[in-house]
């Protein structure tokens, strides 16, 4: 899926809501749109129904650790909230942003899954905490991400992979590379979400020049990418 691309005075972004159960509030700011900066976001926000005060974020640190959103602000690198009128948000440049919403509790998360973090498993975790009885009430969307056409990768690295997701990597050949997304999406299909409500968004952060921000492409200046999702008081 290709998401459509909205323009704002803030600068450009996908809206995701309609993904997520009604009244959902989920975006993913695109390259210019900088979701670090608090004034920024703070505008953007303004008459949705949710203030940057309320909106949790951790000090990502390519960990597999979930935490409340209460708990922030602290290190881990996925957030799971459950309270109307609040918001978790996470950055990124190539690592993969994942926002999860649970239809039947309300409770809502965002993931950031670079390597480490896709090998640790992370959002399995975080979906698992979300309350949910059933996985198949969960919905998902995988955004973009740098994908394999450029994610080459040592045979070290890649043979952790092939040992911790065995069948599940395309032959590596001469050029090993990793696609960070397919892994968690099959993660979140192997746990019970169901296929037809994990969205994945088929861009590669350092192809989309101009749209996404990409530390591999761009380095220190690459800036960031916030993907946000909460619901409105
Ligand atoms: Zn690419």
């Amino acid at each position: 899926m290709l998401s459509e691309v909205r323009r704002c005075a803030q600068g450009a972004y996908l809206d995701l809501s309609g993904l997520f159960p009604a009244d959902t509030f989920a975006f993913l700011t695109l390259k210019g749109f900088d979701g670090t900066d608090a004034g920024t976001l703070s505008a953007f926000l303004a008459g949705r129904g949710l203030s940057v005060g309320n909106v949790h974020r951790v000090e990502q640190i390519h960990s597999g650790t979930v935490v409340d959103a209460r708990e922030a602000p602290c290190g881990a690198d996925a957030l799971v909230g459950r309270v109307r009128g609040e918001a978790v948000r996470v950055v990124t440049a190539d690592c993969v942003p994942i926002l999860l919403a649970d239809a039947e509790t309300g409770a809502y998360a965002a993931v950031h899954a670079g390597w480490k973090g896709t090998l640790a498993r992370i959002v399995q975790s975080a979906a698992s905490r979300m309350g949910g009885a059933r996985p198949s009430s969960l919905i998902a969307y995988v955004g973009p991400a740098v994908g394999p056409c450029c994610y080459t990768v040592d045979t070290g690295r890649y043979a952790l992979f092939e040992d911790e997701f065995p069948g599940w990597l395309p032959p590596a050949g001469d050029r090993p590379a990793l696609d960070l997304q397919a892994l968690n999406a099959r993660m979140l299909e192997a746990w019970g979400v169901p296929r037809g409500s994990i969205h994945v968004e088929e861009r590669c952060t350092a192809c989309s020049v101009g749209l996404c921000c990409s530390y591999r492409r761009d380095g220190d200046g690459a800036g960031r990418m916030a993907a946000l999702i909460g619901m409105p008081a």
